[in-house]
């Protein structure tokens, strides 16, 4: 398997020097098939379709365990790299390995494509008043020489931004933004219910929807996830898959890749 890890700052993993991006079959897929556009926008007209009846049925919720949440503003949970924009360009052009200082500075210089299907699908959610909240983990911390004590956010505003979808940093949540906000995405998934009825989970990795899905935990979660335990929450979870849950394909990287082959 060809490993392309997006890591968080201060891991160092060693590069991959076997590896080039021409040669990389998820990342040629991505930039050049029909169908990873087809998968995306099938992904993003289904959730067009089930909106509607989310809407009108007060008690339904994407989050589990959300209850009596009737009376909540509702909201959207997107994830933002590769679901909401695509990097396919960035991981033709980075230097191995991969750092989320790296992704910050490319996406700071460069405009990055929508994923297909989002931009049409969050204006139609907002016009039907749903709120949109972009729960991301790329991580709020400083970058050495800028002002800025979250710089990392200003670039993933100016990122959605640039699709068309206008949003403001009150609405984009990072790892490590407050206390709690691990990057298991589960607390900041918990908080929005606190105050929205959360409609829909939109992602491309399983811990956008499940969480204690990684090989290395992240707190609350304190067992290392296994290809056998990800696959059980799959099915478990199956009745939001398409209902409620809309994921996107990513074959470039992800929480799946930390895993050696079942
Ligand atoms: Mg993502």
């Amino acid at each position: 398997m060809t490993v392309v890890t997006l890591t968080g700052c201060g891991e160092s993993p060693p590069p991959d020097a076997g590896w080039s991006a021409e040669k990389d079959l998820g990342v040629n897929w991505v930039r050049g098939a029909a169908e990873y556009q087809a998968l995306a926008m099938q992904a993003y007209h289904q959730a067009e379709r089930d909106l509607p009846g989310f809407l009108e049925d007060r008690s339904w919720s994407a989050q589990p365990g959300q209850k009596n949440a009737h009376f909540l503003p509702t909201a959207i949970v997107f994830d933002v790299d590769e679901t909401v924009i695509s990097g396919v360009e960035f991981q033709l052009a980075v230097e191995r390995p991969v750092t989320q200082a790296k992704l910050n500075q490319w996406h700071s210089e460069h405009q990055a494509p929508a994923v297909p299907g989002f931009v049409r699908f969050a204006s139609m959610a907002r016009a039907a008043g749903v709120e949109l909240f972009f729960i991301s983990n790329r991580p709020c911390e400083r970058i050495e020489g800028i002002d800025d004590p979250c710089p990392y956010e200003s670039t993933i505003v100016n990122d959605i931004r640039e699709t068309g979808v206008e949003i403001d940093a009150e609405h984009v949540w990072l790892a490590n933004e407050r206390e709690q906000w691990s990057k298991e995405k589960l607390a900041r998934r918990e908080e929005l219910a606190r105050t929205h009825r959360i409609l829909m989970l939109i992602g491309d990795d399983l811990s956008d929807f499940i969480p204690c899905v990684r090989e290395a935990p992240s707190a609350p979660c304190t067992d290392a996830a296994t290809v056998e335990s990800r696959q059980r929450k799959v099915t478990e979870f199956s009745g939001y898959w398409g209902r409620g849950w809309y994921i996107l394909p990513n074959p470039m990287h992800g929480s799946w890749m930390s895993f050696d082959e079942p």
